[in-house]
């Protein structure tokens, strides 16, 4: 029983290969946690860095309140179950399952009531004196689970345990190892590229795609709510449909015009709220997703629906429950290619579908997803990060849906009509910027999303702890907002961290050392941060992570990047040598605006100007290793 932390994990193999790429999650106690995602997508190597296999290039990794990236495998506490179940063959099934145990010298008694208790939970007492060879498949694979149950380890790890195992019986041991679980009340970690798999048995589940997590999230919401087009089409069966297409606000509608075809539905643009407007110029292409059971060929669903495109019929699968109609929104196209026009939907197998035939499809309008073109993200966000509006600015003041706020003096803008972005976390549920009505509350990935009525319009904030829905008021924090005009920003955010570039250092010094009553001069090593070049004490805890992560020879040879928030830097006698040029006035808080070389940044407090030295807090820095651009802490 125990829970993992996962921090900025990487694998970089010996020839080059960055098989994982800042790989960051909390497990729980108990969760059955799913790695997921084609061949080569680094899940292997992950759960093998976690059982301690694989050396972990940079990152930490915690079991339980332990720091485990250098302790052995075997001191790790966890088990690992592979897909070759590896058992001996000259021994019986209770030998096998023994073995280990017999290995670390336990007592007889514990082992036969280990080894019993196990093999009951599995269901194998009978084969207890059998050997290998008179099992089946399945049965084997139980008694490698038995192996790994005995060790009652804190996690259980578990690499593509059925994959060697025909279809019926993947799907029994499916629900036994669910079932298994269950009992254990063990952390499982899990490893498969089979998505059914994965849906059916984690509890949260880790999409990886190349080296990178993808999305972290329960079964139904990886479904309902993809973060991206991979994910939405590596979960659920169909593939979702992608269509191509553009995006046009008309009043509080958008009309979603589909590419290389006639189609063309209209949706409220209240469902658009959080969408960047760039999407919604009718310019853009996006890709457009529906699953196969968002699209309907029911007559009396089309005859309700507002939203029907055409589709020419191609062919049909029947899956004796389902019957899948393949078709095309293109009146040339085949609907056998996969293409930005095919399209598979859900059919009523009472129906009868001809080749050629045209029909008429209803698209719940409810249920599509929609990504950008470029970064394949999805353009409507379960967790927004922005709220985009329009406004207006004159003589210093925003005004935005019936409010009106004075603009500190760190914001000049001339007037005008803007576009306004104002960050999801920039909103506080207190304060007197504005009245609200709260309409929503949900936890999404443990974070607070509130939605809430402001004049005509629906909003979003994440604020730190569950709310109650009604009335409230909200402030706003300004050094977050943006204007924009045409898409050029003519206010932007204020910068909350401060870069600087630097390296490792570790030099001799002499220090005092007493023992017993006597005091020495020693030399010791001592390790020092280069910080835009100004040294500073390297505590050992940090140094220690560098050296783990870069290994002993390139950590005092590449170059870093420094990263620290704007409070995390004083003005002080020692430090970072820069110019305090400007103040930022934001009312409450005031900014220096400071410059080291060509780059401006922002440093919390005030300042008379002229050189300024500054100190940042060594305990919150974050370091990147520039090259290969990992974050090491
Ligand atoms: P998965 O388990 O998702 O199929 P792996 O974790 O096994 O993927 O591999 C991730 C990537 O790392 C792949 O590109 C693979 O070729 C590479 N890789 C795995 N093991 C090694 C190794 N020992 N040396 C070099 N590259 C490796």
């Amino acid at each position: 029983m125990a829970n993992l932390s996962l921090k900025h994990i990487y694998k970089v193999y010996p020839n080059g290969t960055k098989a994982v790429n800042d790989f960051n999650m909390e497990i729980e106690d108990k969760e059955f946690i799913v790695f997921v995602g084609p061949s080569g997508c680094g899940k292997s190597t992950t759960l093998r860095m976690i059982a301690g296999l694989e050396d972990i290039s940079a990152g930490e990794l915690m079991i339980g309140e332990n720091v485990v990236n250098d302790m052995e495998p075997k001191d790790r506490d966890i088990a690992m179950v592979f897909q070759n179940y590896a058992l001996y063959p000259h021994m019986t099934v209770f030998e096998n399952i023994a073995f280990g145990l017999r290995l670390r010298k336990m007592p007889k008694d514990e082992i036969n009531r280990r080894v019993t208790e196990a093999a009951e939970i599995l269901g194998i007492t009978e084969y207890l004196g059998k050997k290998p060879k008179e099992m089946s498949g399945g049965q084997r694979q139980r008694v490698s689970l038995g192996r790994a149950i005995v060790r009652e380890p804190k996690v259980m790890l578990l690499d593509e345990p059925l994959s060697n195992l025909d279809a019926k019986l993947r799907t029994q041991m499916r629900s036994e190892i669910a079932k298994l679980h269950a009992k254990l009340k063990t952390t499982f970690i899990y490893v498969t590229h089979d998505q059914i798999e994965a849906m059916t048995m984690g509890t949260r589940i880790v999409v990886m795609k190349n080296g990178f997590v993808q999305q972290i999230d329960t079964p139904k919401n990886l479904y309902n709510y993809p973060g991206n087009k991979f994910v939405a089409g590596f979960i659920g069966t169909p593939q979702m449909n992608f269509f191509e297409g553009t995006l046009l606000k008309k009043g509080d509608k958008v009309e979603i015009n589909f590419a290389y075809s006639d189609a063309k539905i209209t949706v409220p643009y209240s469902m658009m709220y959080k969408a960047k407007p760039a999407y919604l110029d009718g310019k853009t292409t996006v890709y457009i997703g529906l699953r196969a059971e968002a699209v309907s060929v029911n007559p009396a669903t089309v005859k309700a629906s507002k939203s029907v495109i055409k589709v020419r019929v191609s062919h049909t699968e029947e899956l004796g429950n389902q019957t899948l109609l393949y078709g095309d929104i293109n009146m040339d196209g085949d609907g056998y290619t996969e293409s930005s026009t095919r399209i598979i939907i859900d059919a009523d197998g009472s129906l009868e579908y001809k080749p050629g035939d045209i029909i008429d499809a209803a698209l719940d309008i409810e249920k599509v997803h929609l990504f950008d073109r470029e970064t394949e993200l999805s353009i409507l966000p379960r967790l927004p990060e922005y709220n985009y509006l329009d406004c207006a600015v004159k003589d210093g003041t925003l005004s935005f849906l019936g409010t009106q706020i004075k603009l500190p003096a760190a914001i000049n803008c001339p007037d005008g009509k803007y576009d306004l972005l104002i960050p999801t976390d920039a909103i506080t549920l207190k304060g007197g910027d504005a009245e609200i009505n709260i309409v929503s509350c949900e936890n999404v990935n443990g974070k607070n999303l509130i939605s809430f009525e402001l004049g005509t319009r629906t909003m979003f904030a994440v604020v730190p702890a569950p709310v109650k829905c009604g009335k409230g008021k909200i402030s706003i924090d300004l050094k977050k907002i943006s204007l924009l005009s045409d898409g050029a920003a003519v206010v932007s955010e204020m910068p909350s961290v401060v870069r600087f570039e630097g390296s490792l250092m570790k030099e001799k010094v002499k220090e005092e050392v007493t023992g017993g009553s006597k005091t020495k001069m020693k030399k010791v090593i001592k390790f020092f941060l280069n910080i835009g070049g100004y040294k500073m004490l390297c505590p050992d805890a940090v140094a220690d992570k560098l050296i783990t992560a870069m290994g002993v020879k390139k950590a005092f040879t590449d170059k870093l990047i420094y990263e620290c928030g704007v409070y995390d830097l004083q003005f002080a006698e020692e430090g970072v040598e820069a110019e305090a040029v400007r103040i930022a006035d934001y009312g409450k808080e005031k900014f220096t605006v400071c410059k080291a070389g060509e780059d401006e940044f922002f440093v919390y407090g005030q300042h008379d100007g002229g050189n300024v030295k500054l100190l940042p807090d060594v305990e919150k820095l974050s370091i990147i290793q520039a090259d290969k651009n990992i974050r090491m802490i």
